[in-house]
């Protein structure tokens, strides 16, 4: 990159904030990337290096998002350069929360590195943030498993589409954590049975139906899936590749790739994670016949429950818009991509972009 303004399209990033405050070590980037449908929202990163054209592709991502969910916000994204474990992040945090207090288009929500007393911190600091405490109005999102009941949604709407009844399907889900767990769950409340869940310690696979409950139990007392006794323990890619008819990762960013694409069995993959393929890998499985719903899409449950909580919604709210939204959208992009014969992802967002160009028509750029 030779120019900041070579990041530039016509759709932003409107803002790129540096902050550097050599008195309290503080060192951040904001991007604003458009707010034409309203104040950006997007999560504050902590980690210890980041890039401006990292936290840029971070913000577009929001922007596309948030469109798609049809939130009236924008996208943004931050980064604190710290390691999340440090000594002294409250003052760090707050510090952050003093640079940003007069970017009133970035409204902050939790990342990796950042929860939700990071947020309790930042509200306090500059009176706005999302994904707060309960007891501050916030709607505590990984504790509900908004995320992984929108992946249900999904899930549901794109049966229409596949040869697939949820009922009796076979679920693989890669990464068994806040994402991961609450999709099982959800699917599992439609019929299906988990064949295989897998995180950093390994997989554990059972075509006769793993016990959803029980390994959550194993998890929330520190311990790892493979620590369930009775069922097969195999190295963590192999929930990617197990024998099932959904796949659900819910991890990290490109676990599916060229290398492993033709041998993955699911004719339904619902990208939990962000960005969990490579675009080369998505157009493998399109052509293999697997339909691919975009994380954009099928994981936009965090932002919407954020969007509902930031204008004073309530719990039962929250799910409902989630249900309503994540339905239709993945309704939409189904279709869309059928019709044109596109992927999915292509089609998710070019309904993004006309939504992010018709709020433009209205917006005027001060
Ligand atoms: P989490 O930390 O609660 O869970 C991640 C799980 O993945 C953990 O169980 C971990 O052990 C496991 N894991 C790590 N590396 C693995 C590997 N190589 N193979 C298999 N498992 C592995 O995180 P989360 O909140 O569930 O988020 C998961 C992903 O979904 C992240 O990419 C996140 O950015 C994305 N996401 C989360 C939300 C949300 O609402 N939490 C919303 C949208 C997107």
């Amino acid at each position: 990159m030779n120019s900041p303004f070579d990041l530039a399209d016509e759709l932003g990033p409107q803002k790129v904030v540096h902050i550097q405050n050599a008195a309290n070590g503080l060192k951040a980037i904001v991007v604003i990337d458009n707010t034409a449908a309203g104040p950006s929202i997007g999560g504050v990163r902590m980690v210890p290096d980041v890039t401006l054209e990292e936290c840029a592709r971070l913000a577009r991502a929001m922007t596309y998002k948030n469109a798609a969910a049809g939130l009236p916000h924008g996208g943004g994204k931050a980064v604190i350069v710290g390691n999340p474990t440090m000594a002294g992040k409250e003052e760090l945090i707050r510090a952050f929360a003093q640079g940003v207090a007069e970017l009133e288009d970035y409204i902050p929500g939790p990342d990796m590195g950042t929860d939700e007393t990071a947020m309790a911190w930042m509200r306090d600091e500059i009176g706005r943030a999302v994904g707060l405490p309960r007891v501050l109005g916030g709607i505590p999102l990984d504790e509900i498993g908004i995320t992984g009941f929108g992946l249900g949604v999904a899930a549901e709407a794109a049966e229409a589409f596949c040869d697939i009844s949820i009922d009796g399907a076979r679920v693989a889900v890669q990464g068994f954590g806040a994402v991961g767990k609450h999709a099982a769950r959800a699917l599992a409340e439609r019929g299906a049975r988990l064949v295989a869940a897998s995180d950093s310690g390994g997989t554990v696979l059972d075509q006769g139906g793993l016990p959803i409950e029980d390994l959550i139990a194993l998890k929330s007392a520190g311990k790892s899936v493979t620590e369930f006794a009775g069922a097969t323990s195999e190295p963590t890619e192999a929930a990617i590749t197990a024998e099932c008819d959904i796949l659900i990762p819910a991890a990290r960013p490109d676990v599916i790739t060229d290398a492993n694409a033709a041998d993955i069995k699911a004719r339904l993959v619902l990208e939990g994670a962000n960005i969990p393929a490579s675009m080369s890998a998505e157009r493998a499985l399109h052509d293999q016949g697997v339909i691919v719903v975009p994380d954009f899409i099928a994981n936009a449950g965090g932002v919407i429950c954020a969007s509902v909580e930031y204008h004073g919604g309530t719990e039962s709210g929250a799910r409902d818009t989630v249900a309503e939204r994540i339905r239709s959208n993945t309704m939409e992009v189904l279709e869309r991509a059928r019709d044109t014969n596109v992927l999915p992802r292509d089609a998710a967002r070019t309904m993004a972009g006309e939504r992010i160009r018709a709020a433009m028509e209205f917006a005027r750029f001060a």
